[in-house]
C-alpha cells in the first residue's frame, strides 16, 4: 500500500493582498511551498504538486529547494481548487487500494503526528480527515450583520488538511463529482456526496492555513519559536526508595527481587528519569508537572504509558528522540541480564530503533545510598531533533 501527496499549490495571493500565490511567498527565508512540500519527508512515496501554468518556474525551484529523497512530479491546476486536485489525481500512477493525502500547500506547519494519524486511518478505515473540535461560541449572522441564532457547536469540528483516501474510491467520488457538477470545498465533502464514510482524526492548532496576511506572522511566530536549534539536549535525574512489598519495575520489565520501589506510580526510576530528560529538552517542565502525584489518574499507572505520552507530546512540538542514554544505579539486584529486554520495551514505547536507546547499570560499591540498598537512582540524558532535519 503506498501513499502518494496531492499537493494543491494553485491558490491565488487575492485574500493575501500579495502580488503573486500566497504558498510562494517568504516565510522565515525559505517559501511556504518548500516546507508544505518537506512535511511529508519519510513518510510516502511520491507527490504530485498542482499549480497554475503561470507559476512553473517558481514551483519547481521550492520543490527543488524542498530536499526530499521521493519522487515529486507536476499537474496542471484546473479552475477551482476541486479541478486542481481531480487533475493531480488523474496524474498519478496509484493503484485502488493506495492512499492518497490531498494536502493544501498554505498549510506549511502541519505536525508530523497528524500525518500519521491521517495515514494510520486510512489503513485502518480507509479515510482519514483531521479536524479540531470548534471551542469559540459560534453564530449565524445575517447579511445586516445581525446575529439570527447561535448554533450548538457540540460535535462540529474545524477541518484541516491532509484529507487521506484510499486512491481508487477518491478518484471515482471525483469523477461523479465533475459529472453532476458538484462543487465542494474539501475532497471529504466530494466523498460524503458519494456517500462514502469519512473518518476523523486529530487535527492540531498548530496546523494553520496561511490564508491572510496575519496567518503570516502567527506562522512566524510558530516557526522562530520552533526552529531556534535543529537539535535539543536534555538530562534527567530521578531516585525511589526500595520497600519491601513492592514490586520492582525498571525500564518497563519488572525484576525479580526482594525489594521494590516506593512511589505513587509503579516507581519506574529509569523511566522517570527518561522522561525528565525528554520534557526537560524542550523545556516542557518535567513529569510532576506533567503527571502529578496528587492525581489517581497515575496511581500505580506503567510508566511505559506516561513515556508514550512524553513521546506524543515532543512529537507534537516538531522533535523526535535521535538517542538516549540511561544510566541505572544499584547496588543490587544484577541488572545486566535485563538490559536487552528493557531497551526492546522502551525503544518500541517509543517507536523507535533498539540502537537509539542505551541503558547501561552501575553500582557505586556500596556508597552512598544506593550502594546501602536504600534507593535506587536513574541519570538519563537525551538529544531531540527536529523533525524537518
Ligand atoms: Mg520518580
Amino acid at each position: 500500500m503506498s501513499v502518494y501527496v496531492v499537493m494543491a499549490a494553485g491558490g491565488s495571493g487575492n485574500r493575501m493582498q500579495a502580488d503573486r500565490n500566497k504558498v510562494l511567498l517568504t516565510l522565515c527565508g525559505e517559501t511556504v511551498l518548500s516546507r508544505s512540500i518537506r512535511l511529508f519527508s519519510g513518510l510516502v512515496d511520491g507527490m504530485v504538486i498542482v499549480y497554475r501554468s503561470s507559476d512553473r518556474e517558481s514551483v519547481e525551484t521550492a520543490a527543488r529547494n524542498a530536499g526530499v529523497s521521493f519522487p515529486v512530479s507536476f499537474a496542471a491546476g484546473g479552475d477551482s481548487r476541486q479541478q486542481s486536485v481531480y487533475n493531480g489525481l488523474k496524474s498519478l500512477t496509484a493503484s485502488e487500494n493506495d492512499i492518497v493525502l490531498v494536502h493544501d500547500a498554505a498549510r506549511c506547519l502541519t505536525p508530523r503526528t497528524v500525518i500519521e494519524g491521517v495515514i494510520n486511518a486510512c489503513r485502518e478505515h480507509g479515510s482519514g480527515v483531521p479536524g479540531v473540535a470548534a471551542v469559540n461560541t459560534m453564530k449565524y449572522v445575517a447579511p445586516d450583520h445581525r446575529i439570527v441564532s447561535a448554533v450548538d457547536r457540540s460535535g462540529l469540528f474545524e477541518i484541516q488538511t491532509p484529507q487521506g483516501f484510499l486512491f481508487g474510491k477518491l478518484i471515482k467520488a471525483y469523477q461523479r463529482s465533475d459529472r453532476d457538477g458538484f462543487v465542494a470545498t474539501d475532497d471529504a465533502s466530494v466523498m460524503e456526496y458519494c456517500g462514502e464514510k469519512v473518518y476523523i482524526t486529530e487535527g492540531s492548532k498548530m496546523n494553520i492555513k496561511i490564508t491572510e496576511k496575519e496567518d503570516l506572522l502567527v506562522a512566524g511566530g510558530i516557526l522562530s519559536g520552533s526552529s531556534r536549534t535543529p537539535f535539543r539536549i536534555g538530562t534527567g535525574y530521578d531516585v525511589h526508595r526500595l520497600t519491601e512489598n513492592r514490586k520492582l519495575i525498571l525500564c518497563g520489565i519488572e525484576i525479580p527481587h526482594t525489594l521494590g520501589l516506593l512511589g505513587h506510580s509503579d516507581a519506574d526510576v529509569g523511566l522517570h528519569a527518561l522522561m525528565d530528560a525528554m520534557l526537560g529538552a524542550l523545556s516542557l517542565g518535567d513529569i510532576g508537572k506533567h503527571f502529578p502525584d496528587t492525581s489517581d489518574d497515575y496511581k500505580g499507572i506503567s510508566s511505559l504509558l506516561l513515556l508514550r505520552e512524553v513521546n506524543r507530546l515532543i512529537r507534537e512540538a516538531g522533535y523526535t528522540l535521535a538517542n538516549a542514554d540511561i544510566t541505572l544505579i544499584a547496588q543490587r539486584p544484577k541488572i545486566g541480564p535485563f538490559i536487552p529486554e528493557m531497551v526492546r520495551i522502551v525503544s518500541e514505547t517509543l517507536g523507535c530503533d533498539p540502537e537509539q536507546i542505551s541503558i547501561k547499570a552501575t553500582t557505586t560499591e556500596k556508597l552512598g545510598f544506593e550502594g546501602r540498598e536504600e534507593g535506587i537512582a536513574a541519570q538519563a540524558v537525551c538529544l531531540l531533533q527536529r523533525n524537518d532535519q
